[in-house]
């Protein structure tokens, strides 16, 4: 389709980042605003409505039209009602159908997907994935969240909502909690929460930390980048958070790997950032514990489009649902 271009929309918990991009993953025009996630969703929705508005006039300048619009948007989704069911980031949203109300406003198909999977969709486009078709992803923020690219796309299953949730998998029955109400998930060992619950466990335990996590733990500021840094600069009980984490990684993905003959991933999110500090021991973990795979076929790769990656994915939603169309 010449001259024609799709919206990508990323609605995180801080930004709403929105781009155009052509049928080829080719990005046109890229805007980034606060997405207010306290205000109520109607505010959300104009707002919305407006940038597209923009960047449908910056098409049109360019000789081009917009033709569908893709939502990424975390939490639990209504993929067909095109409504939020809950979204950890944008607690308002709950309830709210974006996608029809975006549609009737802007008089196009728009698209929604949860933020693991249109990470997935990203990067199979135009990142690490486009060259591998089947893997597993993994985004490693304030929770953990996944997808599964099979034969080149996305997994849906039986379209129940969820698909490739491994942050919710149990490497430990035994483990820590998690946000979930259960026990021992990936997420409560590699998510960022997990490493800001272990440093105040350690607190509690009596453990030595330095004197920076000691004071952001005391005044609630700690961060997942506060954690990395400390286990950069050689503290053992951060350095062992990282372990922890690498391990439950490559648990989670060698029983994964094992179940469906494959052995590939992808990881990002903000927390990958720590690759140096988790990576060895979920390597360890991924060629010693499962016996079925031969260790020198794993290939887990870093995320190569970063925090535009869901962006990408959004735009993929598009295009791939105006096929279907
Ligand atoms: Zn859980």
């Amino acid at each position: 389709m010449e001259g024609s271009y799709c919206i990508g929309i990323d609605i995180g918990g801080t930004y709403i980042k929105m781009g155009l991009f052509d049928a080829e993953g080719g990005r046109h025009a890229f805007r980034r605003a606060p997405s207010n996630a306290a205000g109520p969703p109607e505010a959300l929705l104009e707002a919305l409505v407006r940038a597209c508005r923009d960047l449908m006039e910056t098409a049109r300048l360019q000789g081009g039209r917009v033709v569908a619009v893709g939502l990424g948007v975390a939490g639990k989704l209504d993929t067909a009602a095109g409504r939020v069911v809950f979204s950890p980031n944008l607690p308002n949203m709950a309830g709210f159908a974006l996608a029809p109300r975006l549609h009737e406003a802007l008089k196009m198909p728009v698209f929604m997907e949860n933020d693991a999977n249109v990470f997935g969709l990203g990067e199979a486009w135009v990142g690490q994935g486009r060259n591998i078709p089947n893997w597993i992803g993994v985004t490693l923020g304030t929770g953990v969240g996944g997808c599964l690219i099979a034969d080149g796309a996305l997994w849906l299953g039986d379209r129940l909502g969820f698909s490739g949730e491994i942050g919710h998998m149990i490497v430990d029955p035994h483990g820590p909690p998690c946000a979930c109400g259960q026990t021992g998930c990936l997420e409560a060992h590699a998510s960022g929460s997990a490493l800001i619950r272990g440093m105040r466990e350690a607190l509690s335990a009596g453990e030595t930390l330095p004197e920076r996590i000691t004071d952001a733990l005391r005044t609630g500021s700690l961060t997942p980048e506060d954690v990395y840094g400390a286990a950069d600069s050689g503290d053992p009980q951060a350095r062992r958070l990282f372990q922890r984490m690498g391990w439950a990684l490559g648990l989670a993905l060698g029983n994964l790997f094992t179940f469906l003959g494959i052995e590939s991933a992808i990881i990002g999110g903000g927390v990958s950032q720590a690759w140096d500090q988790f990576h060895p021991a979920m390597m360890e973990t991924l060629r010693t514990v499962p016996k079925m795979l031969d260790p020198d076929g794993i290939r887990i790769l870093r995320s190569g489009l970063g925090p535009l990656a869901p962006l990408y994915g959004a735009a993929r939603l598009a295009w791939a649902g105006l096929d279907r169309f």
